[in-house]
């Protein structure tokens, strides 16, 4: 049997980035430190940081003195809320996330109506299109391109700029895209950034191709992972036998030993001890 791991499986730079400073601040103070959401869509790293004194809340509300942004960022809202409140924001906003609020902010200053192409209810999502101003869509599904055409047309903007969301699924960008420029006919002045990530894309295109190989593809990731499920998508289209799971006890282990070659690969949120256990238990 052969058990091969995808070379750009696990943690990307920015969750490992919040993940290690925030380690690093709870070692040295050991003190209670909020953040604002799950600091990663991981239980098992979750409730390691808790053990330190990470405590997460939803809101910024519950906030007593100080707490941490993850990698995902928080909403123009937020940051002007803890001003008020006089909290001390630990800004570790993934910088390619930081980037993407500022391209937003400018090209809505420049009469641009946005068009977020995203999971509605992804947290930066949510954060991102705080700042495309109220000319702005925040589009999950090719059937709402109708109605995102309505609401330029009534705007009175004459130019569009498409984004996405750092995870976002790469050939459905693209097809969503299409189809918005087949359907607006020349009317509008359109103009694509593909903010998907460098590291979503790679780790994408080679859970396809490793999923071509094999005859069972194991994809591990958090239940609420939007990107482990974009990636169990992209395998799926290549390998039927497609499973995913958050940790090894959900996997039938007798069940893979019959395949001859297996593929894994993990969302970006997922430790490297996860994988490397799966593995462990396969091989055994
Ligand atoms: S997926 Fe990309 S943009 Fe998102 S946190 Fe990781 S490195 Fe940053």
């Amino acid at each position: 049997m052969e058990v091969t791991i995808g070379k750009t499986s696990g943690f990307c730079g920015g969750v490992q980035n919040v993940i290690s400073k925030t380690e690093k601040r709870l070692d040295e103070e050991k003190k209670t430190i909020y953040c604002l959401g799950e600091i990663v869509h991981n239980r098992q790293v979750i409730e390691k940081l808790e053990k330190k004194g990470l405590k997460i809340v939803n809101n910024i509300e519950e906030v007593k003195d100080r707490a941490i942004i993850r990698a995902h960022g928080v909403t123009k809202e937020v940051y002007e809320r803890a001003k008020e409140k006089g909290i001390e924001l630990i800004d570790l906003t993934c910088p390619k996330v930081l980037q993407i609020h500022k391209i937003a902010e400018e090209y809505a200053k420049n009469n641009y109506y946005i068009i977020l192409i995203g999971v509605k209810n992804h947290p930066e999502s949510i954060s991102t299109i705080s700042f495309c101003g109220e000319n702005s869509y925040l589009l999950e599904e090719k059937e709402e391109i109708e109605t995102v055409i309505e609401k330029i047309k009534k705007s009175n903007l004459h130019k569009i700029f498409i984004i996405a969301q750092t995870t976002y699924k790469l050939t459905k960008f693209e097809e969503i895209v299409q189809e918005i420029k087949e359907k607006t006919k020349n009317k509008y002045e359109i103009e694509v950034k593909n903010t998907i990530c460098e590291a979503t894309r790679k780790r994408q295109g080679e859970t396809a191709e490793l999923s071509k190989k094999v005859n069972i593809m194991i994809i591990v990731g958090g239940k609420n992972s939007s990107n482990t499920k974009k990636l169990y998508d992209v395998a799926k289209e290549n390998c039927k036998k497609s499973v995913l799971c958050e940790t090894v006890e959900e996997l039938d282990i007798q069940e893979i030993k019959k395949y001859e070659k297996v593929g894994i690969m993990a969302g970006a949120s997922t430790p490297d001890e996860i994988v490397e256990e799966i593995k462990q238990k396969i091989i055994k």
